[in-house]
């Protein structure tokens, strides 16, 4: 980030007369000018890595092509950045990647978002002039939220650095060296056995499609299928606000009513909100509260909303486990609601219901699978689908989402007040039970 304090620094990039701060990479001074120098490792969110050599460029005087994502800027520094040199050197580096890389592009879960065939694209790469051999490992099945092919993995490093320094995790890390290089839990165990929390910030920030959430979707659209089973889902509230972008509506936008009629389309057989059960949440949590304040503790109370952050605790800070809130988050509770009310009042075999949740978090995946999770005596929710998935799953039935006309949710399961709506937001759901407290400490409604 710029700031006044920093020291100015001069440089020419590709001609162009670049102003830059002590401190910052080539790579950071060109794109602020306009130069779009490509990247493979490199991502903002966890800074440079300078594993791939993608980005290399010319250094006047310099020696070699040095990765510009990991050069500081210098005073009177002379750059190219699209030299014959530099572009051969690119070319080399993605060439020898697609070697050892699988080419079933249209058989993966990243084909059309993945970045490495961008960059192959953007660099014209039509073909490789290398053949690697690369020892064939089984994919990493074992979490209930995330597959890991170690195949396709690229070695970027990207997944490491976000599970180590920004979720504080470590789950993952290098192995071996050379050709035989390997990212992977520790003693090349399986996701389940190692300390990852589901949390799927790895899978978001892979470049190829060596880690992605377990998709699950056309087991849902083949489970609808069948006339002897009831197929309910419920919709997290958060869901609603970003299902939009998947159909080119501005990020942020509110699209519920859409959404139910979406979920009606692709016939499901009830369509519930999960923002019903985030009341019910807010109103246990709430009266939690009331009682660990009379009762002295333990404080700060802690909710228990989020099962990535649960099973951090677990695993890191047991210390935290009393401070937790003892509240089933609102995808569980609706899950247990649906088998047991639900599937009284309606008069069906809760054995033929399939519970399926729809939830911005791959953790939700881990959530269910829990084995406490069956308090209706069988698992309570059956199946959950991330956003993406069921965007993937509107797009295939042929749906026009940015066109649907709004639906509603399915009554009784389907009703709740607004305070459930900000469970979508950070900090949320602390935030609703609090006013719940206050209202029922001082029986005044909060305008
Ligand atoms: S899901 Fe989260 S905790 Fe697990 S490996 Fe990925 S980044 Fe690490
Ligand atoms: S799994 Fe993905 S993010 Fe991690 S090193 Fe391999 S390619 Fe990079």
């Amino acid at each position: 980030m710029m700031t006044d304090e920093k020291k100015k620094v001069n440089l020419t990039i590709d001609g162009i007369q670049v102003e830059a701060y002590e401190g910052d990479m080539v790579l950071d001074a060109a794109r602020r000018a306009g130069i779009d120098i490509p990247t493979l490792c490199y991502h903002p969110a966890i800074g440079p890595i300078g594993s791939c050599r993608v980005c290399v460029v010319e250094i006047e005087n310099g020696r070699g092509l040095p990765a510009s994502c990991v050069t500081p800027v210098r005073e009177g520094m002379v750059v190219r950045t699209n030299t014959e040199a530099v572009r051969e050197a690119r070319r080399t580096v993605v060439e020898l990647i697609l070697a050892s890389h699988p080419q079933d592009c249209l058989q993966c879960e990243r084909n059309g978002r993945c970045e490495l065939q961008a960059l192959a694209m953007r660099l014209g790469i039509r073909e490789t002039r290398f053949h690697r051999e690369k020892e064939h490992k089984e994919c990493d099945t074992s979490s209930p939220a995330l597959v890991r092919d170690a195949d396709k993995c690229i070695l970027c490093g990207r997944c490491v650095n976000m599970c180590a320094d920004v979720q504080n995790v470590a789950a993952l890390g290098f192995a071996y060296r050379g050709t035989d290089a390997l990212v992977t839990p520790m003693f090349e165990r399986g996701l389940a056995e190692s300390k990852c929390v589901s949390c799927g910030q790895c899978a978001k920030i892979c470049p190829v499609g060596a880690i992605h959430e377990k998709e699950e979707w056309q087991k849902v659209a083949d489970l609808i299928s069948d006339p002897n089973l009831h197929v309910v889902v419920q919709v997290a509230p958060a869901v609603r606000a970003a299902i939009g972008e998947e159909f080119g509506i501005p990020a942020g936008t509110p699209v519920t009513g859409k959404l139910a009629t979406a979920l009606k389309m692709l016939g499901f057989d009830a369509v519930f909100d999960t923002q019903f059960t985030a009341d019910l949440t807010i109103m246990e949590e709430g009266t939690e509260l009331i009682e660990r304040l009379k009762t002295k503790g333990p404080l700060p109370l802690i909710t228990s909303c989020s099962p990535g952050w649960i099973k951090y605790a677990e695993t890191f800070h047991p210390e935290f486990i009393p401070n937790l809130s003892s509240c089933k988050s609102p995808q569980q509770m609706m899950g247990a609601i649906i088998k047991t009310y639900y599937a009284k009042k309606a008069g069906i075999d809760p054995d033929k219901i399939v519970s399926v949740s729809v939830m911005p978090c791959t953790a939700k995946k881990s959530e269910c699978a829990r084995p406490e999770m069956n308090a209706s005596g069988r698992r309570d929710v059956d199946i959950v689908l991330t956003t993406r998935e069921l965007a993937c799953m509107i797009r295939q039935a042929g749906i026009r989402f940015q066109d649907l006309s709004d639906g509603e949710f399915d009554a009784p399961l389907g009703i709740s007040t607004g305070a459930g709506t900000i469970f979508g937001t950070t900090g949320g759901v602390m935030e609703a039970a609090l006013r719940t407290v206050y209202e029922i400490v001082t029986k005044k409604p909060l305008g």
